[in-house]
């Protein structure tokens, strides 16, 4: 009998529940969509399904307020987290490598960054670059760090095998309302429900943010990312375990066209040339696709917390004990770098309202 039920097979939603199963929950995952390898995956069927499309490289955000202070704590924890998993399981689709940044127009906050302050803000082999490391006179700051990239479905197919093994187990269905989740005639008793739907019930909170992007055979040995003086991005993602590298991208907040466009992807693939030049060293891009994918994004940010529901407030149940929520989604554009922080917070979450078997 599970414990727990937590709705979504995103990264967040196996993240979370390998996180349960650790500290000794019974857990089964309900979701629609499930990891598919990349090369059959139905892309407009799994357009909302954001884990499927992202690069996916961890990329630091430096926190200036108390939120992104919070959430740069959850990239930390991921940091390391995959740093153990790479050393144990070299097939998770995890790869350290150099991250190298240029801005266009330096940051207001951090601008001026020395290696002590990256230090200090748990940055590993962080050096500012110089002009003569930057591709063009338009970039007018720049450094570099080591940080992680993912090949995104091989690493998702190992957390939901991983979570197999342990004894974790899989429905596979759509959900009308996050409450139908205690209400599956399979699953009698359950006393928490874990949401991990990526954008929620009903949320009017969470907008799409489109990104295209393309995929290219060409390999690459340093994930990269320029940010323009427009807000505008280039970026280059490499997906190792033969996966090719990512070209992006966009972000483009309330834009639900799920159709790439062929002008963008020749603006992404002429910017990733012109900025980094060792991609094309051995011969043009050589574009295999182009991907569009809707990152889950939330005005007031990620929903992190439990949501406490009256006895008798869900029709159809057998007792009327009180039931409880924990929402994590709304990860927009971080799910990946955050995961582990998040899946943290919710087992603490979970353990303020029920007590494992360990
Ligand atoms: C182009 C692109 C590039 C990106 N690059 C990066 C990157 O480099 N680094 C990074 O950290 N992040 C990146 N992201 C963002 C990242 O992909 C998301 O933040 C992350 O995937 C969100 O994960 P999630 O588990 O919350 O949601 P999802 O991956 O969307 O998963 C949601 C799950 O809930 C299930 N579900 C939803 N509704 C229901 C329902 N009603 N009934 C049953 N099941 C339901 C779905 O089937 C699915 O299993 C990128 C995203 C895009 C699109």
């Amino acid at each position: 009998m599970s414990d727990i039920v937590i709705i979504g097979a995103g990264v967040i939603g196996l993240s979370a529940a390998l996180r349960l199963q650790q500290a000794g929950h019974s857990v089964t995952i309900v979701a629609k969509d499930f990891p598919t390898p990349y090369e059959s995956a139905n892309k407009r069927a799994l357009i909302n399904y954001s884990s499927q499309w992202a690069g996916a490289h961890n990329r630091w955000i430096l926190p200036t307020n108390p939120a992104e202070q919070r959430e740069h704590g959850f990239s930390l924890t991921t940091y390391r987290h995959m740093e153990a998993t790479m050393a144990k399981f070299p097939e998770a689709g995890i790869t350290f490598m150099k991250g190298i940044e240029y801005f266009d127009v330096a940051p207001a906050v951090h601008g001026d960054l020395t290696e002590e302050q990256a230090l200090g803000l748990g940055l590993e082999e962080f050096k500012r670059l110089g002009k003569q490391d930057f591709p063009d006179d338009k970039v007018t700051y720049g450094y570099e760090y080591k940080t992680w990239c993912l090949n995104p479905m091989i690493y998702c197919s190992f957390l939901l095998r991983q979570f197999h093994i342990l004894g974790g187990k899989i429905l596979s269905m759509e959900l009308r309302d996050v409450n139908e989740a205690f209400l599956v005639k399979s699953l009698p008793g359950v006393q928490v429900v874990v949401n991990c739907s990526g954008i929620g019930f009903n949320d009017t909170a969470v907008f799409p943010t489109r990104g295209q992007t393309c995929l290219v055979s060409n390999p690459s040995a340093i994930t990269y990312t320029r940010q323009y003086a427009d807000g505008t991005w280039s970026f280059c993602i490499p997906r190792n375990f033969h996966g090719g590298t990512i070209i992006g991208g966009t972000k483009e907040p309330d834009n639900w066209d799920s159709e790439p466009s062929a002008e963008t992807r020749a603006r992404l693939l002429s910017n990733a040339a012109a900025n980094y030049p060792t991609l094309v060293a051995d011969g043009p891009l050589q574009p295999l696709g182009d991907i569009v994918g809707r990152r889950p994004t939330r005005r007031g940010g990620i929903r992190l917390e439990r949501e406490e529901i009256p006895a008798g407030d869900i029709k159809g149940l057998q007792d009327d004990a009180a039931r409880s929520i924990v929402h994590a989604y709304g990860l927009g554009g971080r799910g990946y770098e955050l995961s582990w922080g998040v899946a943290e917070e919710v087992m603490e979450l979970v353990k303020q309202r029920v007590s494992s078997r360990l």
